[in-house]
């Protein structure tokens, strides 16, 4: 674990930023862009455009690629964090990098200050690059998207932990302060204290498992369920009191396994506590025992992130689809959902970017098989 290489954003020039996102817009439809594509999409001279491009293939920033039937660019893990980073940091969320502290199942998380010096943190998330977990279910349901599933996934578990936390910080529960995201970047308060896997011992083991159960049935009153509540998301500070991290895979109690959902991470808990402290109670809280009080699964779904970004992120982290029964059947048209699902971060980027937005929409994936680009020599 090292320090997130950051000197070179200083040297990158709003053009370098222009091709980037030309890249990333490009991989909505295409596995690989072309040269020329990226250089029509960014409104830049091809000339000019080779040459920036090899420089951001030299940085690691892209990568060149043989395809089957053409080749061309790619976003790398580094390049898609350095759009999100130089977003941020234009908007002066942060204001320098520090060192990496965890690397999650599904992320990487670093230590960074903002504009004033105050430690926060940064989660980036990585969903859908090497993962076969449904792998027949994900085939039929991503063939549209391909290789850009990766910034999709990790961008919408971005968006999904973004607009959990805030409507849980909002209700007061104990919850990282959620300051900010972009793309597949959230950054929150750093919270101070270490995960529960590594306390070996506490002043009142009872108060804690007390607490913990009862924060599993405050979030049900309030309609969700963590769904991954164990001693690496709890966070425990000097005072022994509980944060709770790691929002990807939350659930609504309306959910179809919402019950099996709810017993897994009260078993979680009985488990740890009875292996570490050897603490066994008999009152532990049941799904019957739910009283609904709040709707903030229904508030989540209002705040930007889609049910159809619900239902993909749901299938990547092998939470079958929801079905609410309570609810209206959906509109079954696949093709209008994944136009919306587009369009937003087209439009985030075209404002961003200020690009017209004519490139975009030029070459959808029939033309691709059609068009023969021009092979771009490097
Ligand atoms: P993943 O989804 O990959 O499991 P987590 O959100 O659980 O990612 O974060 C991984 C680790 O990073 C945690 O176990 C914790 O040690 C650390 N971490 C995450 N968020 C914070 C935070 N806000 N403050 C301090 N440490 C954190
Ligand atoms: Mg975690």
């Amino acid at each position: 674990m090292g320090k997130l290489n950051v000197a070179i954003m200083r040297y990158l020039t709003s053009e370098d930023f222009r091709v980037l996102t030309a890249i990333e817009m490009g991989m909505k439809n295409h596995e690989l862009v072309p040269g020329p594509l990226a250089a029509s999409i960014a409104s830049l001279q091809h000339g000019g455009v080779h040459k920036l491009l090899r420089d951001l293939c030299k940085h690691g920033l892209l990568s060149y690629e043989r395809g089957k039937k053409y080749d061309g660019y790619r976003l790398t893990n580094m390049g898609y964090d350095y759009l999100a980073l130089h977003s941020l940091t234009r908007r002066e969320i942060i204001g320098s990098f520090g060192n990496q502290i965890g690397v999650g199942k599904e992320s990487n998380i670093y230590i960074v200050a903002s504009s004033e010096g105050e430690e926060l943190c940064l989660k980036l998330h990585r969903l859908g690059r090497v993962c076969f977990r449904n792998v027949t279910n994900k085939r039929d349901y991503h063939k549209h998207r391909k290789s850009a599933s990766w910034l999709y996934l990790s961008r919408i578990s971005a968006t999904k932990e973004f607009a959990y936390m805030k409507a849980l910080y909002d209700r007061k529960f104990p919850v990282p302060k959620p300051l900010d995201f972009n793309r597949h970047c959230v950054i929150m308060e750093l919270v101070k204290g270490k995960p529960l896997c590594h306390v070996m011992d506490l002043d009142d083991v009872e108060a804690l498992y007390d607490e913990l159960m009862n924060l599993i049935v405050r979030f049900a009153d309030s309609g969700v369920i963590h769904g991954d509540f164990n001693e690496f998301n709890i966070m425990i500070k000097d005072d022994e009191k509980p944060v709770i991290i790691d929002f990807p895979q939350m659930v609504s109690t309306a959910h179809e396994n919402a019950e099996m959902f709810f017993n897994r991470d009260v078993n979680c808990i009985r488990t740890f506590f009875k292996k570490r402290f050897d603490y066994e109670s008999e009152l532990y809280p049941k799904f019957s025992d739910i009283e609904r009080t709040d709707a903030l699964d229904a508030e989540i779904l209002c705040s930007g992130f889609t049910k159809e970004m619900a239902r993909d992120i749901n299938l990547e982290l092998g939470i079958d689809v929801e079905v609410k029964s309570d609810e209206e059947p959906e509109e079954n048209n696949p093709e209008d959902t994944k136009e919306e699902v587009q369009d937003c971060s087209v439009d985030e980027i075209f404002n961003k970017m200020k690009i017209k937005n004519e490139h975009s929409f030029k070459l959808d994936s029939d033309q691709e098989s059609n068009d023969s680009f021009e092979r771009f020599e490097s």
